[in-house]
């Protein structure tokens, strides 16, 4: 059966920023988000019995309705006017969960993608947008990619000149979170400290890493207030690390290195004392189809 392979980047958040509430309980937020290459893999073929079906490789990730990328089959299908077919998503997963790295928006991303060209609709990751949004707030940028400002609910973009070329340590702690519980503590809580999200803007313009990691605010660090994320900040820094944040909702450290070795003697350090931990570098684009 036609088949294609996709690969679904992971994001992290240079800067993240919340302004408000909508009426309906969605957050305004104002982000500068970059891919990585950490990435899931997608296999997705079209099946001759009709229905949706995902598999996963980590026991762990529900493969019903509950499943971004499940119900992101669905919502193309039934956009593209194609709900009588049959087809299968298979997701190798390495992305970490709850560490606020949009697995599984990234997951729903690439099932579109892969959709789009399994079944040879043609539209533009912009186009596949608007059916992204209604799946998850981060859907959108999973599909564009790259270095983004993020306004709004997270549909506004510009679009921003590439990070310098750099490693990105991450270190995912045992401990996880889910957004929907980030997002509540928030609401209660009235930040010290917010992002100058111009400055991170100019500095990520300007091309000098130094400058980024000097402007790196997440306000969800505050709200988690986790003591694991903080040592692994400070570990970051201590091996060399130009600056160190927690990525979205958390729990998820990562670090910006210029120097690989110091990225490579630092990851040792953390083996152990994280749940997971990788050495990745900026990947310019969001999910694709390979090969
Ligand atoms: P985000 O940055 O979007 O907040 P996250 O790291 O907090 O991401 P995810 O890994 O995207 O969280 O997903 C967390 C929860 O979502 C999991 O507990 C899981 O049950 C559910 N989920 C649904 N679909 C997926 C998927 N394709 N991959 C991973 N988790 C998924």
């Amino acid at each position: 059966m036609p088949t294609v392979r996709v690969k679904a980047p992971a994001k992290i958040n240079l800067s993240l920023d919340i302004l408000g509430k909508r009426h309906d309980g969605y957050h305004f937020m104002k982000m500068v988000m970059q891919t990585v290459e950490l990435s899931d893999t997608l296999i997705v073929t079209e099946e001759k019995a009709p229905g949706i079906r995902v598999t996963c490789s980590d026991s762990r990730v529900p493969c019903d309705g509950r499943n971004l990328a499940f119900r992101a089959a669905e919502a193309f299908l039934k956009a593209e006017g194609l709900a009588g077919k049959g087809v299968s998503v298979h997701i190798q997963k390495r992305i970490p969960m709850e560490a606020g790295m949009a697995g599984g928006s990234a997951d729903a991303a690439g099932t579109l993608v892969g959709l789009n060209r399994l079944f040879g609709r043609g539209r533009t990751p912009e186009q596949l947008c608007e059916t992204g949004l209604s799946l998850g707030a981060d859907v959108p940028f999973c599909l564009l990619g790259g270095t983004q400002l993020s306004e709004g609910i997270g549909e506004i973009f510009t679009p921003l000149p590439s990070l310098p070329d750099c490693r990105i340590l991450v270190a995912k702690p045992e401990i996880g979170i889910k957004t929907r519980d980030s997002f509540a503590k928030f609401d209660a809580i009235v930040p010290s400290r917010v992002p100058d999200t111009d400055a991170m803007v100019a500095a990520v313009a300007s091309g000098n890493l130094s400058a980024v990691a000097g402007e790196m605010v997440n306000v969800f660090e505050e709200v988690t207030d986790l003591p694991e994320v903080f040592m692994l900040k400070e570990a970051m820094r201590s091996y060399g690390a130009l600056g160190s944040l927690m990525t979205g909702t958390g729990t998820a450290v990562f670090g910006l290195f210029d120097d690989l070795r110091l990225a490579r003697r630092c990851a040792r350090a953390l083996y152990g004392k994280a749940g997971a931990v990788f050495l990745t570098r900026p990947d310019p684009l969001g999910a694709r189809v390979e090969g």
